[in-house]
């Protein structure tokens, strides 16, 4: 099996693991499902709830705001806020979403199904029809060259056979003398012009049209593609009973514009002295045009997002501190480094408004070897954002934001119209301040470390028999139940004491879980499928002889023995130098 063909097995089993153990549900499953939209099940829930915890007490909660950190340039003070996800409708013209949020989109004319025009040609790679094509013609997609022979006739027809079954709207289907005779062409006019693979395949897909290229085929039927176009991925909505456009209004598609929004507010009623950080964790929602990959791209998902406001002038170094901190949050959480990239964007690749921009990746196991997903952007925004909000309108011109200027160059309508500058009262100094924002997602945190977590392995049974094991080798912080009380047997006075220790774990805030069903290494292998960092068992010596119980641990299986009433002491000391 190829590399790419075990890791999509791979993915395969995760996605299984998460409906059969309650991790992920497809949402309105019943119903047939709501494409974009997931919904976490019991164990989910609590995994997602700790990577959130997780995110806020390493961010704020436990940030010390007395020192530098080590990295930092100097102390600062983290906060923070929980804004509504409907704004005023201004906020999103003056940040730019209102003009700018869009995705390239392309149409099938076939089958009037919707692309994001930069994922196009990745779906199709992944789609049956051109894997079938690419094995009908022998080669592999991108690697090899195809001459026009004899051979590659016979290949065209046979790819007519199977893209008749597969992708009716191929041109070689829906055009096949078209197609035959470009063939025939091009072997006369380039005898000696090897035709690559790639463009093999998409001339089998799609015809070529008034000498402008090879045209692009539909992922779904190989069918032709519009040319793409703009869609703004901002859902709309109303508020108040009349629908009207005066009363339009927009989910967020990102929690960052409630920070900025509300800059004057925190400085005010905080004491905040700059450089500080503000941090929210909210949902957001995009109409994405191909949610897939999971949980990687839904239509409604949840940011993690910091502002951090700092003067223009230190703002590189903290650009490159939180870039690197955010980038140890991740390996601290067990991510492991191998599979974690911080990649920069080149140039062209930032946005508008950004003087830096870098992206924590992880290699999903539906990637292609090699290839990474953004868990999260780091982005030095300069003061863009509050710029917008004090300048008031910005208007889209060749793909960049410009202030809309009034006859006399003033600005033609003030966004908020507040000052949102800073006084440095010990500097007395005024200025705009610089923004630095690491900006995740919780979802694809989440989904990463579950990816990260999933192991398989071989264990002997309760007979000795070896067995597959399947391990979500969580790290406890996130492991959705810490620990699991499990008396040996039934009887013999062990669950009234197992009872009793799970009362104290549960007393004491720790996630625990009592399971006295089945035998002892099938609930072994029951906790450690949904990543149960120890398991405790109380036997026939705790009960009649000296109290002590085994501790078990997930990973290197040791056991150790232990006074019952050390168990809730050694768990809180693990869980907390973990
Ligand atoms: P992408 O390029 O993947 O569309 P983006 O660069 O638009 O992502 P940002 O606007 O920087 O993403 O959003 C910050 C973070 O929010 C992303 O790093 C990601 O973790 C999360 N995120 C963005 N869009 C989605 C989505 N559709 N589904 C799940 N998480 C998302």
């Amino acid at each position: 099996m190829s590399k790419d063909k075990d890791r999509s097995a791979q993915m395969d089993k995760i996605v299984a693991l998460c409906k059969r153990k309650g991790f992920i549900f497809q949402n309105s499953e019943i119903y047939g499902g709501q494409n974009g939209f997931w919904d976490y099940g019991p164990l989910g829930v609590e995994l997602k709830r700790n990577v959130r915890e997780a995110w806020w007490q390493d961010m704020v909660n436990m940030h010390d705001p007395l020192d530098a950190p080590e990295g930092a340039p100097d102390k600062f003070q983290m906060t923070g806020v929980e804004t509504s996800i409907i704004m005023h409708p201004q906020v999103w013209k003056a940040s730019g979403h209102f003009d700018l949020f869009s995705d390239m989109m392309q149409t099938c004319r076939q089958c009037k199904k919707l692309f994001r025009a930069d994922h196009v040609w990745e779906m199709i790679e992944e789609s049956e029809w051109f894997q079938s094509l690419a094995k009908e013609c022998g080669v592999a997609f991108g690697t090899q060259l195809a001459t026009i022979d004899s051979a590659a006739i016979l290949q065209w027809a046979k790819a007519k056979k199977q893209g008749r079954r597969l992708a009716p709207g191929l041109a070689v289907v829906r055009n096949p003398e078209v197609t035959l005779s470009w063939l025939a062409e091009h072997q006369q006019s380039q005898p000696n012009q090897p035709l690559s693979a790639v463009d093999l395949l998409r001339y089998l897909a799609t015809e070529q049209k008034n000498q402008t290229g090879l045209q692009t085929p539909c992922p779904n039927c190989g069918g032709d593609l519009t040319e793409p176009r703009h869609f703004n991925l901002m859902f709309e909505t109303h508020t108040g009973a009349l629908q009207s456009d005066d009363n339009k209004a927009f989910l967020r598609p990102e929690t960052a514009q409630g920070i900025f929004v509300n800059f004057k507010n925190v400085v005010d009623s905080s004491r905040v002295k700059i450089p500080f950080g503000v941090a929210q964790i909210g949902k957001s929602f995009r109409n994405e045009i191909t949610p897939r990959n999971f949980t990687f791209r839904s239509r409604e998902f949840e940011q993690m997002e910091i502002e951090f406001f700092c003067h223009p002038d230190t703002s590189p170094q903290w650009y490159k501190y939180w870039r690197d901190r955010r980038f140890a949050w991740y390996t601290s959480l067990g991510i492991g480094n191998e599979r974690l990239t911080l990649r920069d964007h080149d140039a062209d690749e930032l946005s508008h408004y950004s003087v830096g921009t870098a992206d924590i990746e992880y290699q999903f196991p539906f990637m292609a070897e090699g290839e990474f997903g953004e868990l999260e952007g780091i982005a030095h925004r300069g003061d863009f954002d509050l710029r917008s909000h004090m300048e008031g309108k910005l208007q889209a011109k060749d793909g960049k934001l410009e202030v809309q200027l009034d006859e006399h160059g003033q600005p033609k309508w003030r966004g908020s119209g507040k000052d949102l500058t800073y006084f440095d009262d010990q500097a007395k100094e005024r200025f705009t301040p610089h923004v630095i924002e690491p900006s995740a997602g919780a979802d694809r945190a989440t989904l990463a470390f579950i990816c990260e977590a999933y192991y398989e392995d071989e264990q002997p049974d309760d007979k000795g028999n070896m067995q597959s094991r399947t391990v979500m080798r969580f790290h406890p912080r996130l492991a959705p139940i810490k620990v699991a009380v499990l008396p040996l047997i039934k009887k013999a006075g062990m669950p009234e004491k197992a009872k009793e220790l799970f009362r104290n774990l549960k007393s004491a805030g720790i996630a625990a879980q009592y399971d006295e069903q089945s035998a002892i290494g099938r609930r072994y292998r029951r906790q450690d499928e949904i990543g149960t960092p120890w398991c405790v068992t109380i036997d026939g010596q705790t009960v009649e002889e000296d109290n002590t119980v085994t501790l078990r641990d997930r990973d290197s299986l040791e056991q150790v023995r232990l006074p019952m009433d050390e168990v809730v002491n050694e768990i809180s000391n693990r869980l907390r130098s973990t």
